[in-house]
């Protein structure tokens, strides 16, 4: 028997097992494989296989840190907590509950998130609460539940994938962003599968397409309208499947017939024969899929490019089927459980409605609270950090870098500057929390026991390995102090095996229903899909084989058309900036900026541009570029490479200050989701003498 703690990555939305055993030196455990977890059978990449080095000492946070006289100086918890307290209550008093925000992560356990958004409706009593995991999947859940009547980011399990006839990865590149999901790329192929990567850039992950499709950024709406137009135009749509399982399909045919396929290659720079290979793969193979991740989501028409996506496997058949259908690779480690439990603006656990009388009277009389009482919705997390400073004056901040992460970054920090009170609790002293007030530092993933779910909808348990350094205590230990202080001593417990039981029972009966999952059971089965609404059922990894979470159960065609991203080129910015990750770093990179094997890997932010702009410009490989936006000025390394549109430049956004990609990408909104475009803004380059 291993000696080792079984428990899963701290960081992306694949979740990999792995296990945790005691070390000797600064860094407690060490990480070793665990083939038992059928995600990742084993296999890790370099963020996982270093994620113990984050819980060295010297790498955290381990003490309360109190702002006095403008600087930051270590304080005890009592002192600390009693500052936030002090804080928000006279904030409340002067200005009114709503000028209170709390602002989450898509990291925090599902516990946590939980936690959070009761804390918000019930203690503070304010609608004021949003999360950074709305930069993250929420175009995709609207195009989700629009269609289906149900967001989970994977109808189905990754394993499904090499069984499908065709793949279509939109703005995707899991070679960098979660490599041991490769493998079920290479299986799809290996199976006889074919593989269409959708991707501005020929990136890792397209070099093992069978057809790399290489659209303007912003444009991936117009090429899916363009692939159902072929599809129409062969006679090749499956009239039984859109007849008896959908409803809508006139208008959203006659909205695709409306986009010429030489109209679709002049605005996403596709050409025609390419995009006649897609639409024909995609129509030939036995089942297919469309897989989406940041690209198509991030733009402010993500939701109808998700729309249009959808759309396309509506009409060939493609949805409520084993090996077949559309789905969304959530990137934050718990993005999609983190959108389940009620800290979005909008929703209450279970995923319920937050302005539905029957949800909020099913909540409250599981919080003990008069559904009355319940503040309605809130602001989305772009429009709540723009409120800084103004209707909001202080700011509760749980596991999330907006400094770093949020488009228009600078404008960001500013407003958080603006606030009359900030707290900050993090596991490291983050460029978010370099401005607050107060510093709670707390435990992390393997110094705490909690739930997460991961990108197909599978609850899954991360055990505590090791003590966390005295001085620090847990985000759950942190809501039951405050609440506590603020009048409400009962209801916020700090075991999170109590807070997922209430979890449960407020879950129980919506869409993510977990009334049936308890830690005992993902114990013993190595995770459960939701919905499992009672003990005896089995979790649900396949969705929609029956029926679709609508009313009458039929998926829903939307009728979508193209439209420019919101900043288009111009003469005076005449480049399109978009931004991705690498494989060493993650998201705002407060943690694997801190460890050195991945810094090694990934020192810093660059910006990669074409050869023949390059030319032009008068730039050589390695040489320092400015790159201007209508937002501020970055300066980093360019690289060179063939492998990107001569139109369009990238930027990693893992990197803070100079290098910082968020200075330039374009608040401008989805009107469903609220997601900003952070995927297509325009830029000009200038040479900077050395
Ligand atoms: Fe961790 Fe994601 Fe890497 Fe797996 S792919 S080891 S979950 S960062």
């Amino acid at each position: 028997m291993s000696d080792a703690t079984d428990t899963h990555c701290p960081y992306c939305a694949l979740q990999c097992g792995m296990g945790l055993r005691a070390a000797e030196g600064p860094v407690p455990v060490s990480v070793v494989e665990r083939p038992s977890f059928p995600v990742n059978q084993g296999a890790l990449c370099g963020k996982g296989a270093n994620a113990a080095a984050v819980l060295a000492p010297g790498a955290r946070l381990t003490t309360p840190l109190v702002r006095q006289d403008g600087v930051l100086r270590p304080a005890g918890w009592p002192e600390a907590l009693g500052r936030i307290a002090e804080a928000v209550g006279a904030t409340a008093e002067a200005y009114g509950r709503d000028a209170v925000g709390v602002f989450g992560g898509g990291g925090l356990t599902n516990e946590k998130a939980y936690a959070l958004g009761k804390f918000a409706r019930v203690v503070l009593g304010t609608s004021a609460i949003d999360y950074n995991g709305r930069f993250c999947m929420s175009s995709a859940a609207a195009g989700g539940i629009r269609a289906f009547g149900l967001d989970r980011g994977l109808p189905f399990p990754v394993a499904d994938i090499p069984f499908a006839g065709c793949v279509v990865l939109v703005g995707s590149n899991p070679a960098e962003t979660m490599p041991p999901f490769v493998r079920y790329l290479r299986e799809l192929r290996e199976n006889g599968g074919t593989l269409i990567v959708v991707d501005p850039r020929r990136t890792r992950t397209a070099e093992l397409a069978d057809l790399h499709l290489a659209p303007r950024p912003g444009t991936d709406l117009a090429l899916a309208l363009g692939m159902l137009h072929l599809v129409v135009a062969e006679g090749r749509t499956d009239e039984e499947f859109i007849e008896l399982r959908t409803t809508g399909w006139e208008q959203t045919r006659a909205a695709a017939m409306a986009h010429w396929p030489e109209h679709v290659e002049a605005v996403t720079g596709v050409p025609l024969p390419q995009l006649r290979s897609a639409a024909m793969m995609f129509c030939d193979a036995s089942s297919a899929m469309v897989l989406t991740a940041r690209g198509p989501e991030q733009q402010a028409k993500g939701t109808d490019t998700v729309s249009a996506w959808i759309n396309l496997c509506l009409a060939t058949g493609n949805a409520g089927r084993p090996y077949a259908g559309y789905g969304c690779l959530t990137g934050q480690g718990n993005g999609q459980g983190g959108r389940e439990h009620g800290q979005k603006a909008d929703q209450l656990p279970g995923y319920r409605k937050l302005d539905d009388p029957a949800a909020r009277a099913h909540v409250a009389a599981v919080w003990g609270v008069d559904p009355d009482s319940l503040p309605g919705p809130g602001r989305s997390a772009y429009e709540l950090l723009e409120s800084l400073g103004g209707e909001v004056r202080s700011l509760l901040l749980m596991g999330s870098n907006p400094v770093v992460s949020a488009p228009r970054s600078a404008h960001v920090a500013e407003r958080l500057r603006a606030l009359d009170f900030l707290a900050v609790s993090d596991v490291v002293l983050s460029e978010t929390a370099e401005l607050a007030d107060v510093v709670l530092p707390v435990t992390q993933w393997a110094e705490e026991t909690g739930t997460m779910t991961n990108l197909e909808g599978r609850v899954i348990l991360r055990r505590k390995a090791v003590d966390a350094p005295g001085g620090v205590r847990s985000d759950l230990e942190v809501l039951h102090e405050l609440a506590a202080l603020l009048g409400r001593p009962e209801g916020f417990p700090t075991d999170p095996e109590l807070v997922f039981e209430e979890l449960r029972r407020a879950s129980a009966g919506g869409v993510a229903d977990y009334a049936g999952i308890s830690y005992e059971r993902i114990a013993a089965e190595d995770g459960v899909f939701w919905p499992c609404p009672a003990e005896e059922h089995p979790g649900t990894p396949r969705l929609f084989l029956d029926r679709f979470a609508t009313p009458d159960g039929r998926a829903r065609f939307t009728p979508v058309q193209h439209r420019p991203a919101a900043e288009e080129p111009d003469a005076e910015f005449p480049v399109r900036l978009t931004t991705g990750r690498v494989l060493a770093q993650y998201q705002s990179g407060a943690q694997t900026r801190r460890v050195d094997a991945l810094n090694d890997a990934a020192p810093g932010a660059f910006v990669e541009l074409h050869p023949a702009l390059a030319e032009r410009l008068g730039v050589r490989e390695g040489d320092r570029v400015a790159v201007v936006s209508r937002r501020g000025r970055t300066v980093t390394p360019a690289r060179l490479t063939t492998a990107i549109r001569p139109d369009t430049v990238f930027m990693p956004f893992h990197w803070p200050g100079e290098g910082n990609a968020n200075l330039h990408t374009n608040p401008a909104l989805d009107p469903v989701s609220r997601m900003p475009e952070f995927k297509a803004c325009a830029v000009r380059l200038e040479a900077v003498a050395p």
